[in-house]
C-alpha cells in the first residue's frame, strides 16, 4: 500500500537508489523476500522539533530527524549530520546505507543516522551548542550507548558530538562516554578516529589499484571535498607518494598537474577556511574536477555528484567513494561497463564506522590503544573487506557496488534467519 510515509521517502533520489541496489543484490543471491521486505523500510524514525533561543533573542524552529533503519547485527550507529537539505527520505536512504555498511564491514552494529535541516555556518557558537543539546534532549530517549550511538557526518564534527555526550550524560546523572563516537580524545575518544574515513579510502584505493596492477606511489589522484574525509584521504596518499593533482571544497576547487603539496595546503586551509587561491595551484570548479584524466576520483563530499549528466565525461580509471550515494545507479552501470572501477561508499567509506566501532569499545572497557594499533586494526579489515567483495565480483562478474551489497546482504539473512526475523 501506497501510505504516505511511503511516498515521503521514495520521493528522494538517494533512498530510490538504495532500494534499487538493494532489490537487484537481492535477486543476484536469492535473498529471503521477507528479509529484503522488512530491508526496504526503516524501523523507527523519528522527527522532532527543535526550538532555539538565537542570539537575538528570537526563538526558531528547526526540523531534525533520527532514523533506526536495523538493529540485528547490534545497536543502532551512524552519524548526524547537519546540511541544509537534510530531509526525512535522505535520512532513511543514509541510515539503510549503515545497516548495509556495517554488516559489509562484519560489525556487531546496526544501522541509523540523524540530521537537523541547518546551515552550521549561519549559526554563531553559541546558536550551535543550544541547536545539538535540545535536538539530543528530544531524541534523548531512543539513544544510548547499547541503543543507539550517533557519531559525526557532514556539518557536524568532534565538538557536536561532546556537546551530545554532555547532554545525555546530564539527563541520565552520570557521564556515559559510550553514547557518541567521534567525540574528542580527551573525553574517551579514540585515537586516529578524526582521519579514519579519509584514512580507509586510501587503503580501498591502494587496493583497487593492485588490481590494475598500479601503486599508489605511481597514482594520480583528484579528491572532492577538503573536509573530515577528503583532507584526511589527500594526507594520506600524498604520505604514501601518490600526486594530488585536484582538491576542492564548497567553494570551488584547485589544480596543479605536477601535484599538489599538501602539508602546505593543510597548514594554508587552517588560515583561510578554504583551499581557494592556495599559490601554485589554478581555479577549477567542482564539476570539472570530476572529469580530470586521473587514475584514482574520490568524491568526497555530497551524494549525487556523478549521475547520468556527467557520466560519459569521467575519465578516471577508479572512482572511490568517500561520500554516501555519490553515484547514482545510470552512473554506476555506465562506469562499469567502461571498465572503470567503482568502490562504492559502504566500502570505501567504512573507515569512520570502523574507528567509531573500536572507540564505543574502548569506551567500554576503558582502556585505550594507541593510534599504530588503531590504524593496524582499520587497515586489517578494511584490505579484508575489500578483498571478499572483490573476489564475489570476479565470480558473479558483477560490479564492486552490487557485490558489496550482496556480501553484506548474506550476512543480515543469516543473522536475521538465526534471530527469526525472516519468518
Ligand atoms: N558518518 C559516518 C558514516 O557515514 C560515520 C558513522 C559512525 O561512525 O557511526 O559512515
Amino acid at each position: 500500500m501506497e501510505t504516505h510515509v511511503m511516498q515521503t521517502l521514495q520521493s528522494g533520489a538517494l533512498y530510490r537508489n538504495t532500494i534499487e541496489n538493494l532489490e537487484a543484490a537481492g535477486n543476484l543471491i536469492n535473498l529471503n523476500p521477507n528479509v529484503l521486505e522488512r530491508l526496504k523500510v526503516p524501523r523507527r524514525a523519528l522527527v522532532v522539533s527543535v526550538p532555539v533561543r538565537m542570539d537575538d533573542d528570537r526563538v526558531q524552529m528547526f526540523t531534525g530527524y533520527r532514523v533506526q533503519h536495523n538493529q540485528t547485527l547490534g545497536p543502532f550507529k551512524g552519524g548526524i549530520r547537519f546540511h541544509p537539505h537534510v530531509n526525512l527520505s535522505e535520512v532513511a536512504a543514509l541510515s539503510a546505507l549503515m545497516t548495509f555498511k556495517n554488516s559489509l564491514l562484519n560489525l556487531p552494529l546496526g544501522g541509523a543516522k540523524g540530521g537537523i535541516q541547518v546551515d552550521p555556518s549561519t549559526l554563531s557558537k553559541t546558536e550551535l551548542e543550544s541547536l545539538t543539546r535540545r535536538f539530543t534532549s528530544e531524541i534523548g530517549p531512543f539513544i544510548g550507548p547499547d541503543k543507539d550511538i550517533p557519531a559525526p557526518d557532514v556539518g557536524t564534527d568532534s565538538q557536536t558530538m561532546a556537546w551530545m555526550l554532555d547532554t545525555y550524560s546530564m539527563e541520565s546523572g552520570y557521564a556515559q562516554t559510550g553514547v557518541v563516537t567521534g567525540k574528542p580524545i580527551e573525553i574517551g575518544g579514540s585515537r586516529g578516529r578524526d582521519s579514519a574515513t579519509g584514512l580507509g579510502v586510501v587503503y580501498t584505493i591502494e587496493k583497487a589499484l593492485q588490481s590494475k596492477n598500479m601503486m599508489i606511489s605511481d597514482a594520480n589522484i583528484a579528491i572532492q571535498g577538503f573536509g573530515k574525509v577528503g583532507m584526511h584521504a589527500a594526507i594520506e596518499a600524498y604520505a604514501l607518494g601518490a600526486r594530488i593533482v585536484a582538491v576542492s571544497d564548497v567553494t570551488g576547487g584547485i589544480y596543479n598537474e605536477r601535484g599538489i603539496n599538501i602539508a602546505d595546503l593543510v597548514s594554508y586551509v587552517k588560515e583561510n577556511r578554504f583551499v581557494k587561491n592556495f599559490p601554485g595551484t589554478a581555479a577549477i570548479s567542482n564539476e570539472d574536477l570530476l572529469e580530470l584524466n586521473v587514475d584514482v576520483l574520490a568524491p568526497c563530499a555530497l551524494d549525487g555528484v556523478i549521475t547520468e549528466k556527467n557520466c560519459e565525461c569521467i575519465k578516471a580509471k577508479i572512482v572511490a567513494e568517500g561520500a554516501n550515494g555519490p553515484t547514482n545507479s545510470v552512473a554506476n552501470k555506465y562506469l562499469h561497463e567502461k571498465g572503470v572501477l567503482v568502490v562504492p561508499d559502504i566500502l570505501a567509506n567504512g573507515g569512520g564506522v570502523v574507528v567509531s566501532y573500536f572507540e564505543w569499545v574502548q569506551d567500554i572497557v576503558w582502556l585505550f590503544w594507541k593510534e599504530d594499533e588503531v590504524r593496524n586494526k582499520l587497515r586489517e579489515i578494511m584490505y579484508r573487506s575489500f578483498d571478499k567483495v572483490w573476489q564475489f565480483s570476479q565470480e558473479k562478474n558483477k560490479d564492486m557496488r552490487i557485490s558489496a551489497m550482496a556480501v553484506s546482504l548474506q550476512r543480515l539473512e543469516t543473522a536475521m534467519k538465526l534471530r527469526g526475523q525472516a519468518w
